[in-house]
């Protein structure tokens, strides 16, 4: 009998000290996963696998600057209840560089002022959104995030296939291998080692992870629904707020809007 006792409590103990170190490992593995986030390049934002490619380079070049610069990738920040992403921020003591990466191939021919550029492919002329300006942007949203002056901000567009950049920009315009030799050219500090800490550490705590993302969005569809059933059942139109009324149609019995026809909202019964 005693054994069977001591049996039970051993099998127990075994149960609770699982599920614990279970839990645990979980724990840990998302804390890194979230850490890690703006370490690593997140795939899935741009389109296809070229963009992919793109950014996997340029992830890579990256990794290639020293312990004196913090490299931020696919970031997602919120400015003014906009969402913003930005390919790449790298935040330093020479300031913070803001990437704009794009993975074309053919002739690129822009201006900094024009609100379109030119790639021509087998002369083909396809246009597509000044990439400065998209960039310019980023770094709006950057400075309202961090509160620093706008000369702290270096933007780069940087294109990461087979192109041949004709632009005559003030702004930086360039390949995938020059980035590196950019951004180290870049030898005056601008920022106080205080001053990047803080910068990393509001942008650390500025970034939307996707997940909780996700699951805003997912939220707010949810209480949309409750609120929309709520008034229904209250006998309230979720579309004017005008009183609903039972009505007999064609396909049975319905709540329709008291304010029909200015309001067409019907549900069947
Ligand atoms: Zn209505």
């Amino acid at each position: 009998m005693e054994i069977y006792i001591i049996l039970g409590i051993l099998v127990i103990v075994f149960v609770l000290f699982a599920a614990g170190g279970k839990k645990r490992t979980s724990t840990k593995k998302k804390g890194k996963a979230a850490e890690q986030y703006y370490k690593t390049v997140t795939y899935g934002k741009k389109s296809g696998l070229k963009g992919m490619q793109g950014e996997d380079i340029i992830q890579e070049k990256l990794s290639e600057l020293s312990q004196n610069y913090t490299v931020f990738n696919d970031v997602y920040v919120k400015v003014n209840g906009h969402s913003v992403q930005i390919d790449h921020v790298i935040i330093s003591v020479y300031g913070i560089f803001v990437i704009e990466t794009k993975n074309y191939t053919g002739s690129i021919y822009g201006t900094d002022d024009a609100e379109y550029w030119s790639k021509y492919i087998h002369g083909n002329e396809y246009k597509f959104r000044n990439p400065l300006k998209q960039n310019y942007y980023h770094v709006k949203s950057l400075q309202d995030i961090l509160c620093l002056p706008g000369k702290v901000f270096i933007p780069i567009v940087v294109f990461t296939d087979n192109v041949d950049i004709r632009c005559e920009t003030r702004e930086f315009v360039i390949y995938v291998n020059q980035l590196k030799s950019t951004v180290c050219g870049f030898r005056n500090p601008v920022l106080s080692p205080a001053m990047v800490n803080y910068a990393v550490n509001k942008l650390n705590t500025s970034l939307i992870l996707d997940k909780d993302r996700e699951k805003k969005h997912a939220d707010s569809i949810n209480q949309y629904i409750t609120e929309k059933n709520n008034l229904i059942n209250q006998g309230i139109c979720p579309r004017c707020k005008s009183k609903l009324i039972e009505r007999n149609g064609r396909y049975g019995r319905f709540l329709g809007c008291s304010n029909y026809p200015q309001c067409t909202f019907t549900k069947e019964l």
